[in-house]
């Protein structure tokens, strides 16, 4: 006699055991008819789990005009495409063998190996669309049932597939004491394949899909094992959802960061250097400076102090912080002391007993920093402090190190070396509110003038039932509430996560959405508690005893790489003018205006813009193209009778028609003061105020 209570608190009873389409019939015929699995006591399962005792049920459900799909909803259709595509790709080509077809974000995959037959190629999506299509058609129901270990290995072994039983023997070895099958359709009788589930109930259920791409993978992801072909697709409850999807994949790759990056001769990595090591190309350090004096001179205003301090510092430095020997991994290997190595080696060390003593945080030598807080610190120490002079504001552009497994860099965002907008303060107990008030304060000032306005905070707090935690519950509790209380400030959402502060402190997250709606995680303020307490910081007090200071770190933008990879794909490489490298590029119309093409280019150039002149031998339609294609934001096309007249004929980057001549110093006057306000006055409406204009969409 099972009852069930549902996410509303209620209950219902059943005389028998019973499953969730059951308890979905009970409610309504509707709502059956929409459930595609449920949530039994928090495990996501089929619609048909027999359920004997008393559980919390939660039912999920995937409705045709629904703007948003339950995500347990997309998991479920998702992988039970991944087992229809497939049977798909099964009928077309018979030999080949499965390995493995999980859920993604987005959609699903299926790793398959093609030995000893014909390669994939996605000119065949079309025919394994076509195949799958039916099969969805069809609304085969998907059918489970178990075997024991022993009649499911031997089942295995007699249809030989060294995949499907590696599979099996990893599932036997990770605790399951049965195995599983989902046929489309009926048992004997139709396509099936090992799994553990859950699916949706039917094919009939999986509302809308395409295969996307074909990449070659290995078995369990090791190079020296076999190679696999993934094959990628997506999948969703309806076909408004998919569709909106493959819009916004397509928005997406024309403003990929790394596409955009080398169009537009914004960075570069190179083999040579090294990966994930970022060099910033002139273009892109025009955009990376102007950020960083934009940052630096709020920053002044807020009253910091400008620190710079070396790319490296001694392995007990880092052993005081915590930082080594913990956190080895993501890490490049220490420097060691050329003296300490001598003697080493002198001794016969070899290579395994060095890398053990390095295990063991049991040399001498220097770390690459990958984290600025120790040499920030060591400058806080370096002279006594009063309370008077608190809060003592230390921020740095700094660069940090950290090993990132190579198969996750990518362009900027994934990178081993990169610069924090970084800042350390120290202040007394009273003093954290305040602070935590005027880091968000910057970051306020920072989205509004970049044009993000859609950007949310996540305040991590800690976990009740834990002990992790450092420092003693009372300023937790106050440090607390000044993060909740700093989050309400900013006047956009925030949510609160228990469990998601730092063992040393709660702190307060960004995550920025960007013009395409894609959220993008930035950087963080953290109150910590531990590091003055590890390097036994102090100040004196008004009582004249010592006293233990606060610290918050801040880097709210992350770094320096990734906030700029992110930038590029919000204005798709578009950047406002006062970010641009190139802000303004002077076109003569033939040879004949090149000496007057130079004098505006003298003229911009003397008021500091960014500018250059186009006097190839090209036709106008040509210069303009290409300035076009370069997204620079200002074009002056020059001729004679501009010349005549000291004018400049302007056209403005996302405007589709020619504005028309004004004079060069109105033009120069007002473009300063958009680049020196940073976009706030506009020279557009200056030189051209009862103009309506054609916007390119
Ligand atoms: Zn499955
Ligand atoms: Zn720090």
């Amino acid at each position: 006699m099972p009852t069930i209570t549902l996410p509303d608190g209620t209950t219902r009873s059943f005389k028998n055991d019973t499953t969730p389409f059951e308890i979905a019939l009970d409610i309504s015929e509707g709502l059956a008819q929409c459930a595609v699995g449920a949530r039994i006591d928090g495990v996501l399962c089929d619609l048909s789990t027999p359920i004997s005792n008393d559980a919390e049920v939660k039912l999920v459900t995937a409705r045709k005009g629904e703007k948003e799909s339950d995500p347990d909803a997309l998991e479920l259709i998702r992988h039970s495409c991944a087992h229809v595509m497939a049977e798909a790709i099964q009928r077309i080509r018979p030999a080949v063998k499965l390995v493995y077809g999980p859920a993604l974000d987005s959609g699903f995959y299926y790793d398959i190996s093609f030995e000893g037959s014909e390669p994939l190629s996605s000119e065949e999506f079309e025919a394994i669309e076509k195949e799958m299509a039916s099969i969805i058609d069809e609304d085969r129901p998907f059918t489970r049932y178990e075997l024991s270990t022993g009649d499911g290995m031997k089942k295995l072994q007699d249809e030989g597939s060294k995949y499907k039983i590696d599979n099996a023997e990893r599932a036997i070895e990770a605790g399951s004491d049965s195995l599983t099958w989902y046929v489309t359709g009926e048992p004997n009788s139709n396509w099936e394949d090992l799994c553990r589930g859950p699916h949706v109930p039917s094919t009939g259920k999986i509302g809308a899909f395409k295969l996307q791409s074909i990449a070659s993978s290995y078995w369990h992801g090791d190079a020296d094992s076999d190679s696999l072909t993934r094959v990628y697709g997506v999948a969703f409850v309806h076909k408004k959802q998919l569709k909106k999807h493959l819009k916004l994949q397509e928005e997406s790759k024309l403003r990929d960061h790394r596409v955009l990056g080398k169009k537009l001769r914004l960075f570069h990595i190179d083999e040579q250097v090294g990966q994930g090591l970022l060099l910033w190309t002139p273009n892109g350090a025009v955009v990376r400076q102007q950020l960083q004096n934009f940052i630096g001179e709020e920053l002044q205003k807020q009253n910091y102090s400008q620190v710079f301090t070396p790319h490296i510092g001694k392995l007990d430095l880092y052993r005081t912080s915590g930082h080594y020997p913990y956190y080895q991994e993501s890490q490049y290997p220490p420097l060691i002391d050329p003296e300490q190595l001598s003697k080493l080696a002198s001794e016969g060390c070899t290579c395994g007993d060095l890398s053990n003593l390095m295990k063991q945080g049991d040399i001498e030598g220097y770390l690459l920093k990958p984290m600025n807080c120790p040499h920030h610190i060591r400058i806080y120490a370096s002279s006594p402090h009063s309370y008077r002079d608190l809060p003592v504001r230390l921020a740095e552009f700094g660069t940090v190190y950290r090993w990132e497994q190579s198969g996750e860099i990518g362009g900027m965002t994934r990178v081993r070396g990169f610069t924090q907008d970084d800042a350390h303060l120290f202040c007394t107990e009273e003093q954290v509110a305040g602070e935590l008030i005027g880091c968000l304060d910057l970051v306020k000032i920072i989205f509004k003038t970049l044009g993000m306005h859609d950007y949310k905070v996540r305040v991590g707090l800690r976990d009740a039932d834990s002990d992790k935690y450092v420092g003693d519950p009372e300023k937790w509790d106050k440090a607390e509430d000044a993060c909740r209380k700093a989050a309400e400030t900013l006047g956009v959402p925030w949510v609160e996560e228990a469990g998601e502060a730092a063992f040393y402190g709660p702190k307060i997250d960004f995550i920025v959405n960007d013009v395409l709606g894609r959220p993008w995680q930035l950087g963080t303020v953290q109150v910590d508690y531990n590091l003055p307490e590890r390097f036994d910081l102090t100040y004196i007090g008004p009582d004249g005893k010592e006293h233990r200071p606060v610290m918050i770190h801040r880097a709210p933008f992350g770094s320096m790489e990734r906030f700029i990879g992110v930038l590029i794909e919000h204005f798709a490489g578009a950047f406002p003018t006062w970010l641009a490298p190139e802000q303004v590029r002077v076109l003569a119309i033939s040879e004949k205006s090149n000496d007057y093409a130079d004098t505006v280019l003298d003229a911009l150039r003397a008021r500091g813009i960014r500018a250059t002149a186009d006097q190839c031998d090209e036709r106008i339609q040509a210069k303009i193209r290409n300035a076009a294609d370069l997204k620079i934001p200002w074009l002056l096309v020059v001729g004679p009778r501009d010349a005549e007249k000291n004018n400049v004929s302007v056209r403005k980057r996302g405007i589709l028609q020619d504005l028309g001549a004004v004079s060069m110093d109105t033009f120069i006057g007002a473009l300063t003061g958009e680049i020196s306000s940073r976009g706030e006055s506009k020279a557009l409406e200056i030189c051209f105020p009862d103009s309506e204009f054609l916007i390119d969409t």
